[in-house]
């Protein structure tokens, strides 16, 4: 068989062509990366497990009626997608004082935010993702008002239905980063969640404990990174235990 077309690589995914015009395969890597690169390992395992996590979470989603590029999981670390125009923004939410909050504002992490925080950033690994506000966006032409209009719409959903979610399976959403592309169907242009939803981009904190069960853990070298990842997978109850046909649904926390 000819070896399929790469289109992108990044830090934790590759992008191949998918078997349709419109489609694209989405391969996860165990690569982890932070600090826009300058610390690099592998999380063995870690694409097994952010590829059933990001299948679970996409597919809750579009239950709700967000519409995601995602398609259907084809392998342990594939899924197919729908092709989808990338917008270079970085969507953040943030629930809890954390990371990049934490410093620039000088405040401890794990503080309630009064109500939730939706940030931008321009995706450049040569700028370091600067922080941006939606001036920017509209006025460099990343997107429209109208566009926007819909990405903080549909990135305020996903953070109350997400909350919701991890809350009953006992892990806080402190925060998370999304992606959006535009997807187009005849001469209709939508907008779509895009990329993965992981504990690559998620922060989540075990509910009574605070044990961080995401990327941080590699982060701040804390150790036992990939069974932090399973642990959240496990909750989920889509880590087969013995084998692919012990999936169960996510166990409920009292
Ligand atoms: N995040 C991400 N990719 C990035 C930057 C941030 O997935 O390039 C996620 C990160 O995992 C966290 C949230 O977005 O859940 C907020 O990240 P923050 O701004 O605190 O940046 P950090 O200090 O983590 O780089």
């Amino acid at each position: 068989m000819a070896r399929r077309r790469q289109i992108y690589e990044g830090k934790a995914k590759i992008l191949y062509e998918g078997p349709e015009p419109g489609t694209l395969v989405q391969y996860f890597k165990d690569d982890a990366t932070a600090f826009n690169a300058k610390k690099k390992g592998v999380i063995a395992g870690k694409g097994v497990i952010n590829n059933r996590i990001s299948e679970y979470l996409m597919t809750r989603l579009s239950e709700i009626g967000i519409p995601t590029h995602f398609v259907r999981r084809l392998n342990m670390r594939e899924q197919l997608v729908r092709e989808v125009e990338i917008i270079p923004v970085e969507v953040v939410v943030r629930n809890i004082v954390a990371g990049s909050l934490a410093v620039r504002l000088g405040m401890n992490e794990g503080t309630p935010l009064p109500r939730s925080i939706v940030e931008y950033y321009y995706k450049s690994d040569a700028l370091n993702d600067p922080m941006i506000t939606e001036e920017h966006i509209t006025a460099f032409g990343w997107a429209t008002p109208q566009d926007l209009d819909d990405i903080m719409s549909m990135a305020l959903r996903v953070n109350d239905f997400l909350s919701g979610l991890f809350l009953g399976v006992g892990i806080r959403l402190v925060d998370f980063k999304l992606e959006f592309g535009r997807l187009w169907e005849d001469d209709q242009m939508r907008i779509v969640l895009a990329d993965e939803i992981s504990p690559d981009c998620c922060r989540l904190w075990d509910m009574k404990t605070n044990k961080k069960l995401d990327k941080d853990r590699f982060r701040r070298d804390l150790g036992n990174v990939e069974e932090a990842y399973q642990e959240v997978a496990r909750r989920l109850g889509i880590l087969p235990e013995s084998g692919p046909r012990d999936i169960k649904g996510p166990s409920v926390m009292q």
